[in-house]
């Protein structure tokens, strides 16, 4: 089977003097997945190896520069989902750990259950070997002066750079078929302690089903839970758009190129626009491989390999 990987690093309002770093980083973290794919490595490994490149990276709302809570604090969520066992590892409200995804995977692997969140989740990160870090170290200077202009003031996306999300995701699909979503994500910027959005709900801010393909969203996350957003995606990948009548058309532009794994990545986002007036986005993988993606945003910063050739967006 050919090997498939797409990664996405948040849909937002990405200002003009961030696109150069967003794709940067898309496309580095789509290198270190691919170079694992191209030597028979597997999806799984793939998609933790491009979440942690976009984790580390400040420029994107996940692991180290992730946005700080109303108490100033950096509280993480991540998921990553196997497609074949449909068994997930997901942890949210971590303020210790400085990679979220890796947390993920050991609960993915070696957890009876499927989601660990706060302290129960970091004393399961220590006993499996994993490093805690002081919550400090996990605080990028731009997002605490950020997080000081809200104080000082009112919350705006203004003092954020203009931008106000930007979770990061992959999928990625191995040479022996297996296919992986992740989802990795600090929330939204000036949330609540405690507060836990989509991103690290099974079927919400990801999903994947061998079956059918795989999800990773982003976009803001009250919205997308009520519309089970990466499962509506997965369901439109089963059931290609124009085969239900009782669905009214996509409010969303027709892609390029309107092959099914654009169309579904399309009809869900206007699912979410239409059904919640948010805004948001998705990159996906379906059973074959093929990508697609969708957003209402202005911007969303996404990478993904055509025919052994790197193509990065925004
Ligand atoms: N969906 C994320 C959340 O609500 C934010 C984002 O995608 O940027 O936590």
């Amino acid at each position: 089977m050919k090997p498939s990987l797409i990664v996405h690093g948040g849909a937002w309002d990405i200002p003009d003097e961030a696109v150069d770093a967003c794709k940067a980083g898309c496309e580095r973290a789509l290198a270190a997945g691919w170079s694992i794919l191209t030597q028979s490595g597997s999806a799984l490994d793939a998609v933790q190896a491009a979440v942690i490149v976009l984790e580390d990276d400040p420029a994107f709302d996940a692991g180290f520069g992730s946005h700080l809570t109303l108490d100033g604090h950096v509280e993480c969520d991540a998921i990553v989902m196997d497609g074949t066992t449909l068994r997930a590892g997901s942890v949210a409200a971590l303020r210790r750990i400085r990679n979220p995804i890796r947390l993920a995977r050991h609960v993915l692997e070696n957890c009876p259950h499927m989601m660990l969140v706060a302290d129960g989740a970091e004393r399961f990160a220590a006993d499996q070997g994993l490093e805690l870090c002081p919550p400090d170290n996990l605080i990028a200077d731009a997002e605490r002066d950020a997080w000081l202009k809200c104080r000082n003031s009112k919350h705006a996306a203004a003092h954020h750079r203009g931008h106000e999300q930007g979770t990061v995701g992959a999928v990625a699909l191995d040479s022996h078929g297996r296919l992986f979503a992740a989802t990795s994500t600090g929330g939204t910027c000036c949330k609540l302690p405690g507060r836990v959005g989509d991103s690290p709900l099974i079927g919400c801010g990801c999903y994947a089903d061998a079956e059918v393909g795989g999800v990773s969203c982003t976009g803001y996350g009250e919205a997308i839970m009520k519309v089970v957003l990466a499962k509506t995606t997965a369901d439109f990948l089963r059931r290609p758009v124009g085969t239900d009548p009782n669905l009214s058309p996509s409010i969303l532009p027709k892609p390029a190129t309107p092959d099914v794994a654009s169309l579904a990545a399309r009809e869900a986002v206007s699912v979410l626009a239409k059904r919640t007036h948010a805004t948001g986005g998705l990159i996906l993988l379906d059973r074959k491989g093929n990508p697609g993606f969708a957003f209402n945003t202005p911007r969303m910063a996404y990478a993904y390999v055509a025919d052994g050739k790197f193509i990065v967006g925004i």
